[in-house]
């Protein structure tokens, strides 16, 4: 297949190579493998080192590589039926070793006497006799320093991956390099053809890091460009700079004095909303910090203007709090503060759009409804969204773009590191939230194992008989397990026969959610189990105790957010994690949720822990999928990246150049990925 260009790889499909018919075809686009690109794209997702040892130096408890040649065909045992054993034993010049596999008659036949292979596995027994059971071996001739392990499933197995990879670059002479070739050799970034087959089949630890370095680094570079391209849509002017004013009604109307922070990022984005330009600032700030406020604060400045505002949250039940806040603090000043929900139907649904779009209503709070087709608005000045990081960057963008482009603020409580964040969301600014109201109790974070079960049943009866209430926080809706929601459900109710046990999970139905919630938001429920749905938002102050199951299976930053659902009021909370997980790094992160709760330091841990694929959660940010690249420990990497990216944008913002039509067909598969199209 001669020299060719990345993306004329996508035009191949796979049943030209070889071993690849239609069934297996089918097994690869299983796996999201279409083409011939795909394919070479398949990174592996580790590697196996299979760099030789001797038996001598081969040590029990290690897993190895060693390679041996087989002393005599492999004896059968059956042991019961179902069972058989083949054993073994090989030697080098070293020692000898014993093999057993299991159930294998084909693998055993091919281990032949005479014959030398390389055998990897957990080295047995002790230094004078020492053994492998169900190695993994290759004829010794074959078998690489470095074996990749590919995503591998639908039937296809590491064999039949790595043999149809191995198949196709032995028919591609050479990968055409997307990046300039300037820049590749100033920044001693391999070319993309040795990056490749290096990842595919690494010489060593070396080469392999160099063509990861090479990957990583054009994949962030893609990022950055396609970042840089959707900006420039979002900074066309607005003409709807809102004036100075005087925001002296507004503070006076408030029920508390606004913490130092709250004023700062009140400031902050106020500054940018007197521009012509629209603001783009994201309100960074730990649950409880009192991001509302601030939102509020905006409204009435941009309403002061005569602009409307709109708010978009992610679930019914958020929007109806958020409009309710809103509508204390400011329909008091002569705001009307409006809600659109799905639920919202009929004629009502009519009149409020009638209000909407002849600007009676100064702010309409709502979900994703608020950007539907057939709302209108008279003169939008000001858009908000909280908890962003329900939100993809396209339904951001057309919130924005109802009634002309507006001020945007991004409301999250999911603490993106600054450095981080300046360079995923560019010239996004910033306000941070670093302070929390005064009078704020910390939440009492322990951990137990689930032997203390009946302890904590204990502390939730006296939190009920005193009038509280209580998360109770499960893994999994119903997957059988004790720890389950539902099973959980069932023990708490034959527990706490006189309490109001309700139950929230994912599969129940928009509208038995959205009743949960609201009893339990009513106090009329006592404890509420379910799963992570709670997670967003909510705010019900008399719930003093979340109790987590199976803590170990969530992530640092999910766990202060659930954690976030209490210690709303002056009352002090407490936040049981129950968890019999040991293992570094669960424990590592159990211990500092009860050590510690700013949410930027847990953020951080975080990151450190485990890195920000997981942190951004899933594609919704409209950030690209990465193959490769980690955000975290590719700091360095995606800051290089970051710059060069924007050199070539201010030289050629549409990548138009002949050069540089290669990257540019991949900036957009990227985004093209990244936006589900
Ligand atoms: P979050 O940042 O998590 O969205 P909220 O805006 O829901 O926080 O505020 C949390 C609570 O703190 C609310 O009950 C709000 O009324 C209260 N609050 C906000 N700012 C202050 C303040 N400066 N002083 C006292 N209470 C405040
Ligand atoms: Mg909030």
């Amino acid at each position: 297949m001669r020299r060719m260009r990345p993306d004329e790889l996508k035009r191949i499909p796979l049943d030209r190579l070889k071993g690849v018919g239609n069934k297996r075809a089918g097994m690869f686009a299983g796996l999201g493998i279409y083409s011939c690109y795909d394919l070479l794209f398949h990174f592996p997702r580790a590697y196996e080192d299979w760099t030789v040892k001797t038996i001598e130096e081969a040590v029990p408890g290690s897993v190895c590589a060693v390679k041996g040649t087989v002393s005599a065909p492999l004896k059968k045992n059956m042991v019961r039926r179902g069972l058989t054993i083949y054993k073994g034993s090989v030697f080098d010049g070293t020692g000898k070793m014993n093999i057993s596999l299991f159930n294998t008659a084909y693998a055993a036949a091919s281990l032949r006497q005479g014959e030398e292979f390389v055998f990897y596995g957990r080295i047995e027994g002790h230094p004078r006799s020492k053994s492998m059971s169900s190695p993994k071996f290759m004829p010794s001739a074959s078998a690489p320093p470095i074996r990749p392990l590919y995503p591998a499933g639908q039937g296809l197995t590491q064999t039949v991956i790595s043999g149809a990879v191995k198949d196709l670059l032995s028919r591609v002479d050479v990968i055409d390099d997307p990046l300039p070739e300037e820049m590749r050799v100033r920044l001693s970034l391999c070319p993309l053809d040795e990056a490749v087959r290096t990842v595919h089949g690494p010489e060593s630890g070396e080469k392999l890091d160099r063509a990861v370095r090479r990957l990583t680094f054009e994949e962030l570079f893609c990022m950055q460009l396609g970042l840089l391209s959707l900006r420039k849509r979002e900074r066309a002017p607005t003409g709807k700079a809102v004036g100075r004013c005087d925001m002296s009604r507004f503070f006076a109307s408030l029920p508390f004095k606004p913490t130092k922070a709250q004023m700062r990022a009140m400031r902050e984005a106020a500054a940018d909303m007197m521009k012509n330009v629209p603001m783009n600032r994201l309100l960074q700030g730990d649950v409880g910090s009192g991001k509302t406020v601030v939102a509020a604060g905006l409204m009435y400045f941009a309403w002061k203007s005569g602009f409307q505002s709109v708010m978009m949250v992610p679930t019914e039940i958020l929007a109806e709090q958020h409009c309710a806040t809103l509508k204390k603090l400011l329909s008091p000043l002569g705001m009307t503060v409006e809600l659109l929900t799905s639920s919202v139907r009929g004629a009502e649904r009519e009149e409020l759009l009638e209000r909407v779009a002849n600007g009676v209503t100064s702010v309409l709070v709502g979900t994703h409804a608020v950007i539907g087709d057939r709302v209108e608005f008279y003169n939008v000045g000001l858009a908000v969204t909280d908890e962003q990081h329900r939100f993809g960057v396209r339904q951001r963008r057309k919130l924005t773009e109802k009634g002309g482009p507006a001020h945007t603020l991004v409301m999250s409580a999911t603490p993106i590191p600054r450095t981080l964040a300046l360079i995923i969301y560019g010239d996004l600014d910033i306000s941070v939230l670093d302070e929390l109201p005064p009078g704020r109790r910390e939440i009492r974070t322990y951990c137990v194992g689930s032997g203390a079960r009946e302890r904590v049943n204990g502390f939730i009866e006296k939190h009920i008989r005193a009038g509280r209430q209580v998360y109770v926080v499960c893994p999994a809706i119903d997957d059988g397990s004790e720890d389950s929601a539902v099973l959980r459900h069932k023990r708490l109710t034959e527990r706490f026969p006189g309490a109001r046990v309700g139950l929230l999970h994912g599969k129940m139905k928009p509208a038995d959610k959205e009743k949960t919630m609201r009893m339990f938001a009513e106090g009329k429920t006592d404890v509420l189990v379910s799963t992570t749905v709670i997670e967003v938002g909510v705010d019900v102050p008399s719930a003093t105790l979340m109790i987590v199951e199976e803590a170990e299976k969530f992530g640092l930053s999910q766990l202060h957010q659930l954690r976030g659902r209490v210690g709303r009021s002056d009352r002090q909370s407490f936040c049981v994690l129950i968890s019999d997980v040991k293992g570094d790094e669960a424990e590592e992160r159990l211990k500092a949720m009860c050590s510690c709760s700013d949410g930027f330091e847990i953020a951080k841990k975080d990151l450190e822990l485990r890195g920000p694929g997981d942190f951004f959660g899933s594609r919704q940010h409209g950030l690209p999928l990465l193959r490769i690249a980690d955000l975290h420990s590719d700091m360095d990497i995606l800051e290089s990246a970051a710059e060069e990216a924007k050199k070539l944008y201010s030289s050629d913002p549409d990548l138009s150049e002949p050069e540089h039509e290669p990257l540019r067909e991949e900036v957009n598969a990227l985004f093209e990925q990244a936006s589900g199209a």
